[in-house]
């Protein structure tokens, strides 16, 4: 809690406090003495009551003046000759259906009000046959007022926010009186400020381009001596998983600046005008901390476009506000104060134009999927602190992980060590490697799941017939590992195909191998056991998918070939897929049949293909159930080198 804050408290509790006193003092410096209703009519009737006042509680009144007596008259006179004796009935407690005498007093006035409360019509008449002068006033009651119409009602919004903010807010920094304060972590001198540029591989572009800003931020002089203006921001692009927290980390890490860290999903609160305040509240922690970098991480959920079919109805959007607001600060810094903001995003398409203008984030840096020598590098980083056995090869194991990123990268160094650990190896093995990259492609080995004798027949085969349509199609990717223990949720068994190198291309040729590879399962199934099954859900799932992007996205169409039926700049609402060009039902129907007809030609290749390899075919799926899980050498041994093909 800050200042500001703390003096807030206390302002409404003094605020408070003097209520209460005044209250008291109107009370006491009354001086009345209470009587009761019976005393009031007596009084009356004797016609010793000089006024009243009546209230909707009270009736106040003073009597008729004593004769003074002689030993009160001061000689000076300055003192009232007479004493006007004030009272007052409390009508609370007189009556016990206070609220019903509340409701009726809404519809009448003053005495008349009175009357009602105390259900004695002849009050008035009363009053007026004893001479008594009388008044009605409706009491403003100001204390219970003030407690029922704002202390209640606020005090239960209050916990009500509280409560909320809690539970949305995740707890942390943000206490309900300071909702606005930025949530940014300070990472100045922490651990995880140690962060180097050598911790990252594989994406050297990337860091090169990093570097200037590091020299910015350690020397701003240097740049701004000649009235040069560096970039404000810096987008970070590229796939979840690729590095792009950790670049922003080490840029802060190499230059020694502090890093504040924020998720661009943290500035859209619930709340109207929330996300504007922390934007505000972040910029100004930053810049008086300058040098700095300012990391907004999923920038898309902050920036998404505001125009399009994506943009929300209506225009006035919460995170309308917040991107206003964050323009509105990125324009207004000094360029040279050294404040660098640096956003990721795995989306760029999404983003707002405005945020992408010279002055804003006017940088990209594309952080990319390693490739084989950047995922040996990050292997290499990965594996410095786990001690190794002799037999590994990261080179190997670079090239089996065709397509995964760092973060996946990672995720395998870190198993095999554990799965070294467990079993108490003095060194992680080549086998740890590789079982912790089965269990980070396929899901962990379910030993205990024992699938039935008919079952393991048929994922045999059936795994047996992928693997070999791959093996013996041109163009398919080499089958690597094929297994039949049953992993993760649903698998029961898996073929492991993947390119020898990374592959940035596709021929259509390639696409249909990799679909009859996918359909050699089910056709194994068809041949053996003259019957299929549900097994093969995920092939169909992906083959069609292919079969469909190949003639939609790709235009590889016979009968309607180079046409696509993406729109890019149509994007879903609220940034999901592309939509679908606009297309007439006919050629929808045709790409339709166009789908079917290519996956029923390469199913029958496929099968054709296990007729005339029967016996390698057999031999496979003999083997898969004698071993349950086997690689290259057994394939090679069966099958044949892949290259006699
Ligand atoms: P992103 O922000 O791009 O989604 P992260 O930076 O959060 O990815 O990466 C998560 C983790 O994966 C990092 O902490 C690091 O351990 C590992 N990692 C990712 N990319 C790399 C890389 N290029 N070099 C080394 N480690 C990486
Ligand atoms: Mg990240
Ligand atoms: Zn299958």
């Amino acid at each position: 809690m800050d200042k500001k804050a703390t003096f807030s408290i206390w302002y409404y509790i003094s605020l408070f406090g003097l209520i209460l006193m005044a209250e008291a003092l109107f009370f006491s410096g009354y001086s009345a003495k209470e009587i009761d209703y019976s005393e009031f009519r007596n009084r009356l009737e004797q016609n010793k009551i000089e006024t009243v006042v009546l209230t909707k509680d009270y009736i106040y009144g003073t009597f008729m003046p004593e004769k003074p007596e002689a030993n009160h008259i001061r000689p000076d006179n300055l003192t009232p000759p007479v004493r006007h004796t004030p009272w007052y009935v409390n009508l609370d407690g007189l009556f016990d259906s206070f609220k019903e005498a509340r409701e009726k007093a809404k519809a009448l006035k003053e005495l008349q009000f009175v009357v009602v409360r105390l259900n004695d019509p002849g009050l008035v008449e009363r009053l007026q046959k004893h001479g008594v002068s009388y008044r009605g006033r409706i009491e403003s009651n100001f204390f219970k007022n003030f407690i029922e119409n704002w202390i209640l009602p606020l005090g239960f919004m209050f916990l009500l926010w509280t409560f909320l903010i809690k539970k949305i807010g995740g707890g942390g920094l943000g206490g309900p009186l300071n909702i606005g304060k930025s949530k940014a972590k300070l990472y100045e001198d922490s651990s995880a400020l140690n962060v180097r540029f050598s911790d990252v591989a594989g994406v050297d572009e990337a860091v090169e381009e990093t570097r200037e800003i590091v020299d910015f931020l350690k020397n701003p002089g240097k740049y701004t001596r000649l009235g040069a203006k560096l970039p404000k921001g810096v987008l970070l692009v590229g796939p979840p998983g690729t590095g792009k927290t950790l670049l922003a980390k080490a840029v802060a890490g190499e230059a020694g600046v502090a890093f504040y860290s924020m998720a661009g999903s943290d500035f859209v609160e619930m709340f109207v005008g929330v996300g504007a305040a922390r934007v505000r509240d972040l910029f100004n922690e930053a810049r008086q901390k300058a040098p700095c970098i300012v990391f907004i991480d999923e920038i898309d959920a902050l920036g998404k476009s505001r125009s399009g079919p994506g943009a929300p109805v209506g225009g006035f959007d919460e995170r309308e506000n917040t991107l206003n607001q964050m323009l509105v600060e990125m324009d207004g810094f000094d360029g040279s104060i050294g404040v660098i903001i640096m956003g990721a995003t795995n989306r760029p398409e999404v983003l707002d134009k405005a945020l992408l203008r010279p002055g804003r984030f006017d940088r990209q840096i594309l952080v990319d999927q390693p490739d084989r020598k950047g995922r040996y590098e990050i292997f290499k980083v990965h594996t410095r602190n786990i001690v190794l056995a002799d037999d590994v090869d990261l080179e190997v194991l670079a090239a089996e992980t065709t397509g995964f990123v760092g973060a996946d990268i990672a995720n395998i160094c870190n198993e095999a060590a554990l799965l070294a650990s467990r079993a108490g190896r003095e060194a992680v093995t080549m086998q740890d490697f590789q079982d912790a990259f089965e269990r980070v492609v396929g899901g962990i080995e379910r030993k205990s799941r024992r699938l039935n004798e008919k079952d393991r027949q048929r994922v045999a085969w059936h795994e047996a017939g992928h693997a070999v349509v791959g093996w013996f199609t041109p163009g398919a990717d080499p089958v690597q590992k094929v297994s039949i223990v049953p992993r993760g949720q649903g698998a029961l068994g898996y073929t492991l195909q993947a390119p020898e190198d990374d592959r940035y291309l596709l021929s259509k040729n390639e696409i249909l191998a990799r679909v009859k590879g996918l359909l050699g399962g089910r056709a194994a199934e068809e041949i053996v056991f003259k019957e299929i099954s549900t097994g093969a859900s995920d092939d169909l799932e992906k083959a069609c998918g292919m079969v469909r992007q190949m003639l939609t996205v790709y235009g590889m169409s016979e009968k309607y070939p180079n046409i696509s039926l993406v729109d890019r700049s149509n994007m879903g609402f609220l940034g999901g897929p592309p939509q679908r060009a606009e297309h007439s039902d006919e050629l929808g129907r045709e790409f339709d049949k166009e789908l079917s007809a290519i996956i029923s030609k390469c199913y029958s290749d496929a099968k054709e293909l296990l007729h005339r390899k029967q016996e390698k075919f057999e031999a496979l799926a003999k083997r898969l159930l004698a071993k349950e899980k086997i690689d290259t050498s057994d394939l090679e041994e069966i099958l044949g080198k892949r290259s006699d093909v």
